[in-house]
């Protein structure tokens, strides 16, 4: 049994690390967060011992560490805010444990590098949440991917629109250098995943950028991806949302729709399974997207013109 402690176990996510960490048949000793609504933690974890302070926090998992009696911290989830995910990760890994960083890794490539050295100096392993590489309507859709012909280049439609209510602005999601904005935010997922099936990422344009959405187009080896993504529930086709849906995501292959919905919430247990097998995602295998994410946030506007997302007018 491997011993665990959280950061960020007062938010969304936490919950579904604490459950992972319980399905995988191990246990959470401490957790960490700057707001105390954590009752959560006794549905799954009753014994832990929780910190609002950092400072308290790090004395705890050193004196673990330090009394070496089978409670030190083998394993550090983290859920806090983007922005926080580097500090977050150097300091498990000085700790003498491994970390488990929730997306986006990183808002910068270059935070990849000196998390590299860190893992060089402590022997510590930084494993990622990337849960869609898990999913097997993904798995499938690489395969065949794979399985198509060299020059063969897919054209794909991605459309996300996840509404959201007036807090997200308000929240540490809705400032960019918080969070890195909606795409890098929300978008991650999906640009990862492209990369994953599609290969290397050779073009990345911006057709619109705003705090609630943004569009564009990516070419990877084997894919021309158009896409689209909002927060806003005005931007949800007519017909969905008359439906009482606040979600619609579509994504298109050749104009094969692949479907994806089911079982997005329940792969942090496999992405947990996966790590505690030696077989998780690391620091180098999230570049990609980081360096996607870090030019959308940059890169100037292109006018509409070539491939664009029909939802950009
Ligand atoms: P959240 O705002 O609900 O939770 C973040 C938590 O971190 C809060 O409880 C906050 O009090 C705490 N926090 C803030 N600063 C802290 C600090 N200095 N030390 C300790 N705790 C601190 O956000 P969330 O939606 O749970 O997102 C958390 C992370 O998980 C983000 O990186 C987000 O991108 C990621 N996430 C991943 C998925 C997924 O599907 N994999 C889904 C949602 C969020």
């Amino acid at each position: 049994m491997k011993n665990f402690a959280l950061i960020g176990a007062a938010g969304y996510i936490a919950p579904r690390h604490m459950k992972a960490i319980k399905e995988t048949g191990n246990n959470l000793v401490a957790a960490l967060d700057k707001n105390d609504s954590v009752g959560i933690i006794d549905s799954h974890f009753p014994d832990a011992d929780f910190f609002t302070e950092f400072e308290r926090f790090d004395r705890h998992i050193d004196k673990l560490r330090r009394e070496n009696n089978g409670k030190q911290v083998d394993y550090v989830g983290i859920c806090s805010p983007n922005y926080l995910h580097d500090s977050h990760m150097r300091f498990a890994l000085r700790a003498g444990a491994d970390a488990i960083c929730e997306k986006p890794l990183v808002l910068n490539p270059w935070n990849i590098d000196g998390l590299q050295e860190i893992e060089r100096e402590t022997g510590r392993k930084v494993n990622t949440i990337l849960q869609l590489r898990l999913h097997p309507a993904i798995i499938e859709l690489k395969a065949k991917v794979a399985a198509s012909p060299a020059d063969k280049k897919f054209d794909v439609d991605l459309t996300y629109i996840t509404s959201r209510g007036h807090w997200y602005l308000q929240s540490w999601k809705g400032d960019d250098k918080k969070s890195g904005g909606i795409s890098t935010n929300i978008g991650v997922h999906f640009y990862d995943m492209l990369h994953f099936v599609f290969g290397k990422l050779q073009d990345n344009k911006v057709h619109f950028n705003s705090p609630t959405k943004a569009a564009g187009y990516l070419e990877y080896e084997k894919a021309r991806v158009r896409w689209f993504l909002s927060v806003d529930v005005n931007d949800i086709p007519a017909e969905v949302r008359a439906a009482g849906q606040r979600t619609y995501r579509a994504i298109t292959a050749d104009g094969e729709s692949i479907e994806f919905s089911d079982g997005f919430t329940d792969l942090h247990t496999v992405s947990y399974r996966e790590i505690l097998a030696g077989r998780g995602f690391g620091l180098e295998e999230n570049r990609v997207a980081i360096e996607t994410v870090a030019n959308i946030r940059n890169a100037p506007i292109s006018p509409l013109t070539g491939d664009y997302h029909p939802f950009v007018t």
